[in-house]
């Protein structure tokens, strides 16, 4: 093989390839093209792109001593390989290679602040250098396929305002079935947007699974497509809702919901009222709207909007997905108003293989001559449960 034919090599992460195949097909839309030194710049100065609110400048700046080498002797005008490991996933030609102020670049992805907790994971990804230039890339093809599945729901329901929701259901709770509930209600059809994260508490499949179960049991299915979205150190920080609003856009629809119970939110004080980084969002033609906090009221004794119980703080347990895990993962099934049993017996299943066999084998012994588990596990948590109403 001639060896001055091969082209030279840079090595991305997934993370990387899932910011590329966005922009490739759109997804972040006014932004079509990687930037150049002086997109960047103006980005960095006024958080605005062809009048869009863009919370820090999408420049290409691979990570690594092979990377950066290849990088500085680049030429204008040349081909390189995007590798992923060994495989190929795309070619880019290089347009110009310029420095970038790496410690601010890291603090804009994170909405500005360098103690957040994405702020390792983004600063292992962000270079010395950043590349323009056109490229092509093949992804994971997960954005076409939501592109296709939602725009055959809008044609087939002849829907008129379509819903975006970000939901990461880790794991999904009474109050998210709410928030989806009430967005049912004022909408034609729903997207319910799950990103795609193994380094939280629960496996992508089975948070999709689980919200797959409520929304097909509990919830007019038809209305409603779950679209997965790949994850990105992109969507850190407080950055992430703006480019939520973005993203929701440009996949169709016309709303926008976001949750005040929210961290992404960073809400802030201007004058006596109180903002959060939504009001901020300019030029999205997006209606986006605020969902109140919701709480279990233990006076009322029901799921609550903060804004119309009258009782006070003292009175409400908030719901807090990472709670319910801890429950979860001492064996314990969190109380019907926080979970539904189905999904607590998914988790539990998870969490604990095997052990529902040895439990019932306790529990045939003590209550039933036939135990309580016919044929899968899930079900012995669901047929638990139900004891615990007996009286
Ligand atoms: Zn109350």
């Amino acid at each position: 093989m001639d060896l001055r034919s091969e082209k030279k090599q840079i090595y991305i992460d997934k993370e990387a390839l899932a910011v590329l195949e966005m922009l490739q097909e759109g997804i972040l839309s006014p932004v079509l093209s990687l930037m150049d030194k002086d997109q960047g710049e103006e980005v960095m100065k006024s958080g605005m792109f062809e009048g869009v609110s863009f919370p820090s400048p999408l420049i290409f700046s691979p990570n690594g001593k092979k990377n950066l080498e290849v990088i500085t002797h680049l030429q204008k005008g040349e081909e390189v390989q995007l590798c992923l490991g060994s495989k190929r996933v795309g070619r880019l030609w290089v347009e110009n290679i310029f420095k970038i102020d790496r410690e601010e670049r890291i603090r804009r992805i994170v909405g500005g602040d360098l103690g957040h907790q994405d702020c390792a994971r983004v600063s292992q990804r962000v270079g010395e250098y950043g590349i323009s230039g056109s490229f092509s890339v093949e992804g994971s093809g997960i954005i076409p396929q939501n592109k296709r599945r939602i725009l055959e729901k809008i044609k087939e329901l002849d829907a008129k305002r379509v819903c975006g929701v970000m939901l990461n259901v880790n794991p999904i709770h009474m109050v998210h079935e709410k928030i989806l509930q009430e967005a049912l209600l004022k909408h034609d059809l729903l997207v319910v947007f799950v990103p795609h994260h193994n380094e939280w508490f629960l496996p992508f499949s089975l948070r999709f699974k689980s919200l797959e179960y409520v929304i097909n049991h509990f919830l007019p299915s038809h209305k409603i497509v779950i679209a997965p979205l790949e994850y990105t150190y992109l969507l850190s920080g407080s950055n992430r809702m703006i480019l939520n609003a973005l993203i929701c856009k440009n996949y169709g629809c016309t709303d926008f919901i976001a949750s005040l119970g929210s961290s992404d939110l960073s809400t802030f004080v201007e004058g006596d009222r109180t903002c959060t980084i939504i009001d901020s969002i300019q030029g999205v033609d997006l209606s986006i709207q605020l969902m109140s906090e919701y709480v279990y009221c233990k006076m009322c004794n029901t799921i609550k909007s903060t804004k119309i119980c009258p009782h006070g703080k003292h009175q409400h347990i908030s719901y807090d997905s990472k709670n319910f895990f801890e429950m979860l993962k001492l064996g314990l099934m969190p109380p019907e108003i926080f979970m539904r049993k189905e999904v607590s017996a998914m988790i539990l299943t998870y969490l604990f293989p095997n052990q529902a066999r040895r439990l019932n084998k306790l529990y045939s012994d003590l209550i039933t001559h036939e135990g309580i588990v016919h044929d899968e596990e899930e079900n012995f948590y669901e047929a638990l449960s139900r004891l615990y109403h007996v009286k």
